[in-house]
């Protein structure tokens, strides 16, 4: 039974993440191309974009939200405003965007999520597939 235990108190570690690189991206030591931004929520295009355009919508203070299962009611706020900036942006020609997107969140690692500071992917410029990879 070690393994679970092991996964039951890794679970537990989860929240105490260490700061992501997405933390040097907001404190300005890292560069990124914003696209959008207000005192909740940062976006900027993915650096290594998986279509035409691709951007990123993170919370600026991660609160817990490490991964979208971490959120809580506690979250409802700034889910919402993440949800609102995706579509808007979802729909800005200026980034390539056209008529449709994906809008993407990778929940763990199996899901292929790397770093661990809950983001919004939005996806467009090309067609996208269903179901996905
Ligand atoms: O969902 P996942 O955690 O895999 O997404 C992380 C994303 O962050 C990747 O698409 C990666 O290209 C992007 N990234 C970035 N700038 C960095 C490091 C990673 O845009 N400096």
């Amino acid at each position: 039974e070690k393994g679970r235990w092991d996964t039951i108190w890794l679970a537990g570690l989860r929240d105490d993440e260490p700061d992501t690189l997405f933390n040097k991206i907001l404190a300005g030591e890292i560069p990124a191309s914003i696209v959008k931004e207000d005192g909740k929520i940062l976006a900027f295009k993915d650096i290594n974009p998986a279509a035409p355009a691709h951007v990123l919508v993170i919370p600026k203070d991660r609160d817990g939200l490490t991964r979208l299962s971490k959120s809580t009611p506690e979250h409802y706020e700034i889910l919402g405003r993440l949800m609102v900036a995706a579509g808007e942006i979802a729909k800005d020609e200026s980034l390539g965007f056209g008529d449709g997107a994906r809008i993407v969140i990778n929940d763990g690692a199996k899901a292929g999520q790397e770093v661990f500071h809950l983001h919004v992917h939005v996806l467009g410029g090309r067609d996208f597939n269903w179901p996905p990879g």
